[in-house]
């Protein structure tokens, strides 16, 4: 369903909105109706280099600006950012369709990192040491790098973007922000709330695209350094390609996330938290359970409960009161779980819930789907294996704690895991030996914090420094160090 109003997206490029060169559009949707809201333009290589030159030329005067004034403006963000909480969240559910309650968490947790950002006159501070050698002293400063740029993927619209571009400009640099095609509203909002907080043109550009801006920021010898989230196969590609143009990337992949029930967990407490670990925002978050792996005693009663709650959940509209669990992103992407359903009972495996088919009144063009459950999956099978990012959950049931651990380890993705257990004994073994870098300990989403660095391990990350805290310090600055001597 298409109208012919749905507005045409403008670059933000020089402190002004700009349209694109673009010859091709991506419809915008809102998924819970199906319309289609906006059009982004498949920006050129041109509109990029447009931004580049111009993010070059704020460079030199942003970068000499003082520290507090440059973590001041990140402090009107924040202020601009509350004062539009409601509408920046709700611009988040109508176009991805995640519900209001979850869009909302998304943002709070994106302002945090805007908060911890403002830290740059600490956080971003360097060491020194007098008298290394007679009269001599030397002290190491962090200065940032210059033109830097994220890519950012369709899962949490406002959120993402927030994970580097404050870092970026608090550390004095100029960043370039490419939203998912798939949302771009959220974060054109937030750009419009930019303007308001005394950030000179240029410091922040915002270029619509796909694969073309992409693969032009990889190669753009103007741009020091590179941000991506996103699937496997594309932060792979973005990391090689940005490492050998001489660039300083971090790439967080696609993952599976194995979630281990002992027989000695609190199944109450814990079936609830994994049913949101497993459903929330419609499995489309990339520390979503996804494989739940019950050790010996607990298989039946982790199944059985399981199916009931994510049974019980009431599937619909994101915006509507009430409702748990929203639709996933693209009628493309149902096709694409549905037909990973299909393969599961094909492949042999017990469904044991098919959410395929699901009704939602009054909303028969959106693209719904209802949680699913496969009882006796294995990691030959494509459920077992692949990222579906979608409401399925595949049960993977083992002997002992060693299996679940081997089963876990034996996916190259490593991005989070969690074990739910009364055991210290059992809950330090798993979380030691786990390569995951996000391992929660009854606790179904071991979730990022803007304090703590983040970002998986193995096929789920691409770099050295991870995202958020200090890392984001590290990321965005490089160290020098001067040795003095007076004379
Ligand atoms: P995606 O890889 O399709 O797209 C991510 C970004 O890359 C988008 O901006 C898109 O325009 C661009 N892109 C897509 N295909 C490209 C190509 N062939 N060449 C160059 N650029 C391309 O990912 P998505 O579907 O938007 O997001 C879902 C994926 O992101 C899942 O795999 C999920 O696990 C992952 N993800 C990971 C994290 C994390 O922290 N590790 C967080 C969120 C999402």
């Amino acid at each position: 369903m298409s109208t012919p109003a749905a507005e045409v997206l403008q670059n933000y490029v020089g402190g002004k909105w700009v349209p694109a060169l673009a010859q091709a559009f991506v419809d915008v949707h809102n998924p819970a109706v199906g319309s289609v809201i906006a059009k982004t333009p498949l920006s050129t290589r041109a509109d990029l280099d447009a931004a580049v030159q111009a993010a070059a030329k704020a460079f030199p005067a942003w970068r000499d600006t003082p520290v507090v004034q440059r973590a001041r403006t990140m402090f009107k963000f924040v202020y601009r950012l509350e004062q539009h909480f409601e509408e920046i969240a709700r611009t988040v559910t109508t176009e991805h369709g995640k519900t209001i309650d979850e869009a909302r968490g998304s943002v709070r947790r994106g302002i945090e990192c805007v908060e911890v950002a403002c830290g740059a006159p600490s956080l971003m501070m360097g060491y020194g040491l007098e008298q290394i050698a007679t009269n001599v002293d030397s002290h190491v400063f962090r200065q940032p790098l210059g033109v830097v740029a994220a890519i950012t993927p369709f899962n949490f619209p406002a959120m993402v973007p927030l994970w580097f571009l404050p870092f970026a400009v608090a550390t004095g640099n100029c960043i370039i922000v490419k939203p998912s095609e798939q949302v771009p509203l959220s974060t054109r909002l937030m750009f419009q709330l930019l303007e308001q907080c005394d950030i000179p043109p240029g410091v922040v550009s915002m270029v619509n695209g796909g694969r073309e801006v992409v693969e032009g920021i990889c190669d753009h010898p103007g741009i020091r350094a590179v941000s991506f989230v996103g699937s496997t196969p594309v932060a792979r590609a973005v990391y090689q390609r940005g490492t050998h143009a001489g660039k300083r990337v971090q790439a967080l992949g696609g993952a599976k996330n194995f979630v281990i029930v002992m027989p000695d967990a609190n199944f109450e407490k814990s079936i609830e938290i994994i049913t949101e670990s497993f459903y929330g925002c419609a499995g489309e978050r990339c520390l979503a359970g996804s494989v739940l792996v019950p050790v010996g005693e607990a298989h039946q009663e982790a199944r059985d409960r399981l199916v009931a709650s994510a049974r019980s959940l009431k599937v619909g509209d994101g915006m509507q009161p009430g409702v748990e669990m929203g639709p996933v992103i693209s009628g493309t992407h149902r096709d694409r779980v549905t037909q990973y359903i299909d393969k599961g009972v094909h492949e042999g495996a017990k469904l044991v819930l098919d959410g395929r088919g699901v009704a939602v009144a009054d909303r028969a063009e959106g693209f719904f789907l209802g949680p699913t459950v496969f009882d006796e999956v294995s990691p030959k099978m494509a459920i077992g294996h692949e990222e579906i990012f979608g409401p399925v959950a595949s049960i993977h049931a083992v002997k002992t704690l060693d299996d679940a651990i081997a089963l876990m380890e034996s996916h190259p993705n490593a991005n989070a895991t969690s074990i739910f257990t009364s055991s210290g004994k059992s809950a330090r073994e798993f979380a030691r030996r786990a390569t995951a870098s996000m391992v929660g300990v009854n606790i179904g989403v071991a979730a990022p914090m803007a304090y703590f660095p983040f970002g998986g391990s193995r096929d789920s990350f691409f770099g050295d420094l991870k995202v958020h805290g200090r890392d984001a310090f590290e990321f965005y600055t490089d160290k020098k160090v001067t040795i003095t001597r007076w004379l």
